[in-house]
C-alpha cells in the first residue's frame, strides 16, 4: 500500500495562485553567447563555492516536492548539460513522490549542444521530456545569433531526443524582428515534419543591458500572422496554466498536422495563472523572472536549517509574490540578473 505524503504548506500567494512548477537552474554558465541573452564576452560567472552542490540541489528539490506541493521540475540554466551531476540529480528527483503520490514530471531545457551524448543516460535516469532551444535553421544566422557555429550539434541533439522516445520533443524559438523572423515558417515546417512541438517566445527584457526594446520584439500577433500565411491554425483547447497559447495546425499537402505555440510574455502576460517558482544555481528563490528580490536558502541550508525551516522560508517568499511582472509599468526596470543566471 502506498502512502501519499501531503504537503504541510503550499507555495500560495495573495492572488490565489499556487506554484506547482519549479525551474531549477543548475549553472549560470553556457557554451553559447546568444546575443539576446548574454554579452559576447560572457558574464562574470558565479564563484564555484556559491553554486549549490548536487546534494544541496537534491535536498531543496526534495523540500519542494515533499513539503511544498511542487509537481513539476524543469532543469535549466545557463546550459544544464554543462552540469556534471545532471544525470545523478535527475535520477534522485525521479525517486521523489508528489502530494499525489506520483513521480514529479521531469523536463530539461537545453540548447541541445552535446545532448546526443547524454540523452540515453538522462532518459534512463527518469527524464520525461526535453525542450531544445533553436532560433534558426540557417547555419550562418544561427552562428551569428548564438555567436557560436553549433547548429549541426544542436540538430544532432534533437535527433537524439527524438530517438529516445521521450514525447513530445519541444523546440523553443525567440523570434526577433529583422534577426530571425525569416526563420519562422522554415522552423515550423521543420518541426511539423518531425512531430516536434514548436513554441515561439516573445523577446523579453532579460538580456544584456539595452539589448531589448519594443521595436525589435516581434509580438505574438505578428508571429501568428506570419504562420497564418502558410498554415491553417485553430486554437488548441485546454491551456490551463501553460505559458504557451497553442494552435493546432491542419495537415496540408506538404506537411502533417501538428501543434505550434506562442508565448506572449510581453504582449499578453499570463501572470494571473503563473504556477512557477525558481531556484537559482546559487540557492536563491525567485517567485518571478522579473523579481528584484530573492530569498536566500543557501545560507540557512549551509548553517544547518532543517527541512521545515527551509520550506517555511520558501512559502514565505511566495506569500508576497506580486500580481504581475510589471513590464508595462512606468517604473519598470530590468532585473540585475540575465535570463541565463536566473534560469530560463
Ligand atoms: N541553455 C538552455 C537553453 O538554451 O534552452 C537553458 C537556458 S536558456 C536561458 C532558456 C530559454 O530562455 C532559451 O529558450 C532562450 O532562448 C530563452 N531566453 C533567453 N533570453 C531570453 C530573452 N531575453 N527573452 C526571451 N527568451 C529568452
Amino acid at each position: 500500500m502506498s502512502i501519499t505524503v501531503r504537503p504541510q504548506t503550499l507555495l500560495s500567494d495573495a492572488h490565489r495562485r499556487v506554484a506547482r512548477d519549479l525551474r531549477v537552474s543548475l549553472t549560470d554558465r553556457c557554451n553559447l553567447r546568444c546575443s539576446y541573452c548574454m554579452p559576447a564576452d560572457g558574464l562574470e560567472w558565479l564563484p564555484g563555492p556559491d553554486v549549490l552542490t548536487d546534494d544541496e540541489v537534491v535536498r531543496l528539490i526534495r523540500v519542494a516536492v515533499t513539503l511544498l506541493g511542487v509537481r513539476k521540475l524543469r532543469f535549466t540554466g545557463g546550459e544544464p548539460l554543462l552540469r556534471r551531476g545532471l544525470v545523478d540529480i535527475v535520477a534522485a528527483a525521479a525517486q521523489l513522490r508528489t502530494d499525489e503520490d506520483r513521480r514529479p514530471e521531469l523536463s530539461l531545457t537545453t540548447n541541445g549542444v552535446g545532448l546526443d551524448k547524454h540523452m540515453d543516460a538522462l532518459a534512463t535516469a527518469g527524464l520525461n521530456r526535453v525542450n531544445v532551444s533553436l532560433d534558426s535553421l540557417d547555419r550562418e544566422r544561427y552562428a551569428a545569433l548564438a555567436r557560436r557555429d553549433r547548429l549541426p550539434d544542436v540538430l544532432r541533439g534533437l535527433e537524439a531526443a527524438e530517438a529516445s522516445g521521450l514525447r513530445p520533443v519541444k523546440v523553443n524559438t525567440v523570434a526577433m524582428r529583422g534577426v530571425n523572423d525569416v526563420d519562422i515558417v522554415p522552423l515550423a515546417e521543420f518541426c511539423l515534419a518531425r512531430g516536434y512541438e514548436l513554441r515561439f517566445i516573445e523577446h523579453m527584457p532579460l538580456g544584456p543591458a539595452h539589448a531589448w526594446d519594443r521595436t525589435s520584439m516581434l509580438p505574438a500577433a505578428d508571429i501568428l500572422a506570419r504562420l497564418r500565411e502558410r498554415f491553417d491554425l485553430t486554437p488548441a483547447p485546454g491551456r490551463g496554466s501553460a505559458p504557451s497559447e497553442d494552435w493546432l495546425v491542419a495537415a496540408g499537402p506538404d506537411h502533417p498536422a501538428g501543434r505550434i505555440g506562442v508565448i506572449a510574455s510581453v504582449t499578453a502576460p499570463f501572470c494571473a495563472s503563473c504556477d512557477r517558482t525558481r531556484l537559482t544555481a546559487d540557492g536563491q528563490i525567485r517567485t518571478c523572472l522579473f523579481s528584484h528580490t530573492e530569498t536566500d536558502l543557501r545560507t540557512p541550508l549551509r548553517a544547518g536549517a532543517d527541512d521545515a525551516t527551509l520550506a517555511g522560508m520558501w512559502s514565505g517568499a511566495h506569500a508576497t509574490k506580486p500580481a504581475g511582472h510589471g513590464i508595462d509599468d512606468a517604473g519598470f526596470h530590468q532585473p540585475a540578473r540575465t535570463m541565463s543566471s536566473i534560469g530560463g
